[in-house]
């Protein structure tokens, strides 16, 4: 399997560069190719504006949408967001690894992602109409290949638990995993997450690395999270509510987005 891993930490000697090395060690044992987009190496822009699409005229109003279809319609998005859409294309399978700043992943991460996934490539995909609402989640494409996020938080595993204060980490991922990764078609993964990171010790370290070479070793054969297909059937159309009936009785928010005990 082709492998990208899409890196954001500005420090090459950070405990996240250290997990990193663990991860594409371990997939390269199994056997896997893998390449790595290192943002802050890389030095990658992280804003969209009008440098995106030098295809614009001077005069023209910039309407960011617009400009990323024309431009991926026309091969004009610039070279750096063109080398990211082939790696993702090479890739069978994508991890996004980063530090949780601010319940989030860092901006250079999102930049990259606003930046990389053009209209007409992760979204504006497919028919739009009464009947249908685009190729997206679970369609798409990026369908038929595999993603997960290896985050590292300051916080404890129990701040983020169900009754945690900060929130449960399943729903502070959601619009990641839902909807970053799963938008374009990927089968999201469940997330690697190791708590506590700002107080680590050669301990945490050793049973962190454990525990990631294990997500490692069977990256190729773990379950995807049950996420909902758009267009299989569970939503109306066009307004992509889940129909009456389905969902956990009592589940509501991002939880009835997941298809768990139903057939
Ligand atoms: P580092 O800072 O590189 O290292 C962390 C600790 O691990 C250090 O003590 C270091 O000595 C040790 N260490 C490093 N490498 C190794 C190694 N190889 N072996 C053993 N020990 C090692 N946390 C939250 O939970 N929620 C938030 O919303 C949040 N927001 C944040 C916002 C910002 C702007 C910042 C800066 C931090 C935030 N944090 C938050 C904390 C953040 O998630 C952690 O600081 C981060 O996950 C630690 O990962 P790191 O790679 O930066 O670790």
């Amino acid at each position: 399997m082709n492998v990208l891993l899409v890196f954001a930490h500005p420090e090459p000697r950070s405990l996240s560069a250290a997990l990193r090395d663990v991860a594409v060690q371990e997939l390269e044992a199994a056997g896997h190719d893998v390449r790595v987009s290192d943002l802050y190496a890389m030095g990658w822009k992280a804003q969209v504006d009008r440098a995106d699409f030098p295809a614009l005229g001077t005069d023209a109003r910039l309407l960011p949408a617009a400009a990323s279809r024309n431009a991926f319609a026309t091969g004009t998005l610039t070279a750096d967001v063109q080398a990211e859409i082939a790696k993702l294309l090479w890739a069978d399978a994508l991890i996004l690894q980063f530090p949780l700043w601010w319940f989030a992943m860092p901006a250079i991460l999102k930049g990259w992602v606003d930046r990389v996934y053009a209209y007409g490539f992760a979204y504006g995909v497919g028919e739009h109409s009464d009947r249908r609402w685009g190729d997206r989640y679970g369609e798409g494409s990026l369908a038929g290949r595999r993603a997960m996020l290896i985050v590292t938080a300051g916080g404890w595993a129990e701040h983020y638990g169900p009754r945690g204060v900060n929130g449960p980490i399943d729903d502070l991922l959601f619009p990641i995993n839902h909807g970053i990764l799963y938008y374009p078609g990927y089968d999201v993964l469940p997330p690697f997450i190791t708590y506590g990171t700002d107080r680590y010790d050669e301990a945490s370290f050793a049973a962190a690395a454990r525990q990631l070479r294990e997500r490692m070793r069977i990256f190729a054969a773990t379950a995807p999270i049950p996420y909902r297909r758009q267009n299989g059937g569970d939503y109306h159309i066009p307004t992509m509510e889940l129909r009456a009936g389905l969902g956990a009785p009592g589940a509501s928010g991002f939880a009835l987005h997941r298809r768990e005990g139903e057939e």
